[in-house]
């Protein structure tokens, strides 16, 4: 069995960034995310600490992603393609939760008969370094979704905290070549896997899809929404939330387009030409959130689009929490006459 060592981390991560870009967790100007190594100034590696604020949802679909640039000469228009990014890539300590979360963006971006070409580019060079994680915190109800803490997937190699080292467990040949690569870095000895603790935070969607089919038109909707301001922030933190919106940037006759996360929580975002908007109350947004979520994308990929991270119950400036809400409609009562 392997470990790295962890007074070697920096040795390792300089290793893999001489052929990759690397992604570490780290702390940064009072929150987290997933950075390139080597870190800039005032960063701080996060490995030891549960979620980034930022999920890794970021190294295969950024906040914002130029798609192509143009200019105008004369009567016609030069179009360039920024280019697609197939440099081998590594990320390095990613949790249950958000590798979960990889999956379903996996599913949305490259199966069913269509592929998208700027998510595959970044996605099949990405090498899954997974953590296992061994003390939920308080907001974290992974499990409850059907999620193993300890078993991330899909990873290429994963690491256990021992304490002074990580164990290192390679689950792919893809980890299998890296691990080689870092052979006179990582050092043998056994371990033992160690396991997860307890959660405190416990929900039962067993049956939720299927009673949710039924309840779109339920007034519990406008109830459970009446607090939420539609600010975003929930979408944007979740690993899993993938909607973007196309724009334009443009000075004179030059310029590019790009694409943006965007989120069905903004009345914009079904605004059609014309003014007309089939989403044009607040409830009915709410709504769609968390059917998307616990219901739609499950009937179409056959699994839960929440994870459990937990990021939307920290984040919500209203207190709104997935957990009670999932409760809430578990204790709804329908009539099945
Ligand atoms: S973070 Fe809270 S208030 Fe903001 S859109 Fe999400 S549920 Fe609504
Ligand atoms: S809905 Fe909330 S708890 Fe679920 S994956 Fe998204 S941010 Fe995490």
């Amino acid at each position: 069995m392997k470990v790295l060592v962890k007074d070697k981390i920096n040795t390792a991560l300089n290793r893999l960034a001489e052929n990759s870009q690397v992604y570490v967790p780290v702390h940064r100007e009072g929150g987290s995310r997933f950075a390139p190594w080597p870190t800039v100034p005032g960063d701080e590696l996060a490995l030891d600490s549960l979620n980034t604020m930022f999920s890794p949802k970021e190294v295969v679909l950024p906040q914002t992603e130029k798609m192509y640039t143009f200019a105008a000469r004369g009567q016609s228009v030069e179009i360039k393609e920024t280019g697609e990014e197939r440099k081998e890539r590594v990320v390095f300590g990613v949790r249950a939760c958000d590798s979960k979360a990889i999956a379903a963006l996996d599913e949305v971006f490259l199966t069913r008969g269509y592929e998208d070409g700027f998510y595959k580019a970044r996605r099949e060079p990405l090498i899954i370094i997974g953590k296992a994680c061994t003390q939920p915190g308080p907001n974290c109800f992974c499990s409850a979704m059907g999620v193993d803490p300890l078993e991330p997937d899909p990873v290429d190699v994963i690491i256990y905290d021992l304490g002074d080292a990580y164990g290192w467990e390679p689950r792919s040949e893809r980890g299998q070549k890296l691990t080689q690569s870092l052979g006179d870095i990582l050092a043998d000895r056994d371990f033992q896997k160690p396991s997860a603790g307890e959660f405190q935070l416990q929900v039962d969607i067993n049956g939720l899809p299927e009673k949710l089919a039924g309840m779109f038109e339920h007034p519990l909707w406008e109830e459970l929404a009446e607090p939420c301001m539609n600010c975003g922030i929930c979408t944007y933190l979740c690993p899993s939330c993938y909607c973007f919106d196309i724009q334009v940037k443009n000075r004179g006759t030059e310029g590019y387009r790009f694409r943006c996360w965007d989120s069905c929580m903004y009345p914009e975002y079904t605004m059609m030409a014309g003014g007309h908007n089939p989403r044009g109350s607040k409830h009915e947004r709410f709504r769609n959130r968390f059917l998307h979520k616990l219901e739609f994308f499950q009937e179409r990929y056959g699994t839960s689009l929440c994870t459990g991270c937990g990021r939307c119950i920290v984040a919500c400036p209203q207190g709104i929490n997935i957990v009670s809400i999932i409760k809430r409609l578990q204790e709804v009562e329908l009539d099945v006459r």
